[in-house]
Formats: C-alpha cells, structure tokens, sequence
C-alpha cells in the first residue's frame, strides 16, 4: 500500500515509521531484522531503507600509477526492501538516488520494484561523494531530484527510455526530502522552498523533513510550505541522539542546529550512557508534541539501532 494513502486511511491520526539503513558489506541480513524486530509492535505502516553509493580509494602502486579502489559498498536496497515485506508484511519505501546512476539504470531498479509489488520510493538527489566537492551527476543520469520525480512520473504514466519495448505504466507513490532548516546548498530558505516546490509540482506525493532537534523549526517550515502553496502531507523525520560523538557529527554532517536547551543539556553529559537518556527523553517530548499538533506520521531515523526509538514508541504510540 502506498504511503499516502496510509496517510488518508488514518484520518488525521500520526503514524510511525522508521527508516533503516543497509549494513555494511558482509555482514547478512539477520542484522537488519535485529534493529526491526524490536519496533514492530508500535505497527510501524512503512520502512525506508536508505541507499549508499559505493566508496573508493586512491591505492598507489610502485609505478607511481593511481588504481581506484571499492572499500566499501552496503547492500542495495531492492533486495532488502523484498526480503522485509516476506518476513513483516509490511510495506517498504526503498531510497532512489541520482547519484551513480544513469536514467537507463534507474529504470531497471524501478522495474524490479515494480516486479516485486513496491509502489512507494523515495526520491533524492544523494550527497557528493568524499572524492567530489560538488555533487557530480552520472553523465547519463539527473542533477537534481526533481529530474528523478519526473523519470518516475514519466514510467507512472507508461513513458519508459526503452522506447523499443511496450510496458505497462507503473504506479509508485513518491515521497521527496525537504529541510527545515535548509538544504546546505540552497542560497537560502526562500531558493530551497522553491526547488522543493517544483519536486511537488513535477509529482511528490509527499514530503518528508531532515531531522531537527527544536519542534518550532519545523512548524515554521510546515507554515512557510504552506504560504508558498505547498499543500501534501509533511512528515518530520527525528532522530534520537544517543552518543557523545553525535554531539558534533549530527550537526556537521546534517547541517542542522541543537536548540540551546539540548545544547546545555548536552554540555552536562559525561559518557554515551548520558546522552542516550537524554536522548529518549528529548525524542518523547518531540514526538508527543508532534503527534498533539496533529504530525501525519513521525518518521525515526534508527540509523539501525532500536533500542531508544523503541524507548520513545513505548511512551508515544
Ligand atoms: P534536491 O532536491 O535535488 O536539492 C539539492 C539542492 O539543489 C538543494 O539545495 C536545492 O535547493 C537545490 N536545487 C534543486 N533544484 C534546483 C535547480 N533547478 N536549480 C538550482 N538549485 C536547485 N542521501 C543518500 O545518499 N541516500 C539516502 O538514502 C538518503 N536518504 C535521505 C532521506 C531524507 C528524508 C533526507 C532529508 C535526506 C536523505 N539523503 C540521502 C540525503 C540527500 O541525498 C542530500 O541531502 C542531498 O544533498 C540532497 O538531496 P535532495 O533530494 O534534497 O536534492
């Protein structure tokens, strides 16, 4: 079933989803089961598994010429998503990103989706890779996610590259990312709401947010949405914080800010144990307040660990 029509059968009540992400090479698919296990009696109504391009490096050989190596490659999400709805029956929304991908190689991933009966995917650019300073597009592939929508929405209506072979149009529900406290790139909120827009207008059926650590930031967002025209259903994303090194990773790589409450909070914690507490805590406080004010879903981001996602289900859902 789609996202959103989860979303219009629930009638106004906030659901619970989660998104995973896939372990890193050759570790087997027993380790995702171990961080969904733990959730699926809060009756999560979907699963992101989020996609990661493979990482290289630059291994000098005695003849001083370069060879690119791949260190590190996670699963695809195609299988994973598959192999979850058979153990759950639960549905999935696999991540689409530009990055690394041509159009044609697109099209083959959204025909095996659809050849396994998923209709929901998450359309996104992807993040420059550690080589690049700038995200890169594949010479045949999109710059940016609005591209992706429309490659999606032209198979939704039967328009695929193949143009040799007569296909039946598919029919994926698409969700795309937006950011309450801007997409680092954008020149400001204003540009970013706009490029939001057109991923709408091309398509989206849904949005869902970055994770954010101060509510009022994305009720703000949800309002400028709005007066910009922006009219689906938004979905915060949230993250519980858990370990003294999220402390300055969180911020750095997400671009986000600790409102200062957090932030002092924070400033006390003496070790992991600490900052988990208080990131349950934190996290039910978001979560309750969210659901009061009427959230379509909560979205976690469990990076694969249950235990303070689950923490904060107990006491919300
Ligand atoms: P876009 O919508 O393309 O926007 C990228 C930037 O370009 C923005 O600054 C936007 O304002 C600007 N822009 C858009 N259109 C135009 C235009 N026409 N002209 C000029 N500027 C424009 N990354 C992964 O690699 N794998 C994942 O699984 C993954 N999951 C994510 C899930 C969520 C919910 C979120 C919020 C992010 C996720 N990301 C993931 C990270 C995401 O790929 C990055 O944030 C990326 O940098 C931007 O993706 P986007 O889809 O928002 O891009």
């Amino acid at each position: 079933m789609k996202v959103i029509d989860h979303i219009k059968k629930a009638k106004g009540e906030t659901l619970f989803s989660f998104e995973i992400l896939p372990p890193l090479k050759g570790k087997n698919i027993q380790s995702i089961y171990d961080g969904i296990d733990p959730l699926m009696e809060y009756d999560p109504k979907f699963i992101n598994v989020t996609y990661h391009r493979e990482e290289y490096v630059y291994k000098t050989h005695a003849n001083g010429l370069l060879e690119k190596v791949s260190i590190r490659k996670r699963p695809g999400t195609v299988g994973i998503c598959a192999a979850i709805i058979n153990k759950y029956n639960v549905d999935t929304v696999p991540h689409l990103i530009c990055g690394g991908f041509s159009k044609d190689e697109t099209e083959n991933a959204l025909i095996d989706l659809t050849f396994l009966g998923i209709d929901n995917v998450l359309v996104l650019r992807g993040d420059p890779i550690k080589t690049e300073s700038n995200f890169t597009p594949h010479p045949d592939g999109h710059q940016y996610a609005k591209q992706l929508v429309d490659q999606v929405e032209d198979m939704n209506k039967g328009n695929y590259q193949l143009e040799e072979v007569s296909l039946d149009p598919t029919d994926f529900c698409v969700g795309v990312a937006g950011y309450p406290e801007k997409h680092f790139e954008a020149m400001n909120l204003g540009s970013d709401l706009q490029h939001l827009k057109e991923k709408v207008e091309a398509g989206a059926d849904y949005i869902v947010t970055q994770m954010f650590f101060d509510n009022q930031k994305y009720f703000d967002f949800v309002e400028k949405c709005r007066a910009a025209g922006i009219n689906c259903p938004i979905i915060p994303g949230i993250k519980p914080i858990k370990t003294l090194k999220h402390i300055s990773f969180l911020p750095k790589f997400f671009h986000i800010d600790f409102p200062d409450e957090l932030a002092n909070d924070l400033m006390k914690c003496k070790d992991n144990a600490a900052v988990t507490q208080l990131g349950i805590e934190w996290g039910i406080q978001q979560a309750k307040e969210l659901k009061a004010a009427g959230a379509p879903c909560i979205h976690f981001y469990t990076m694969s660990k249950s235990d303070s996602v689950r923490a904060i289900a107990k006491e919300v859902f």
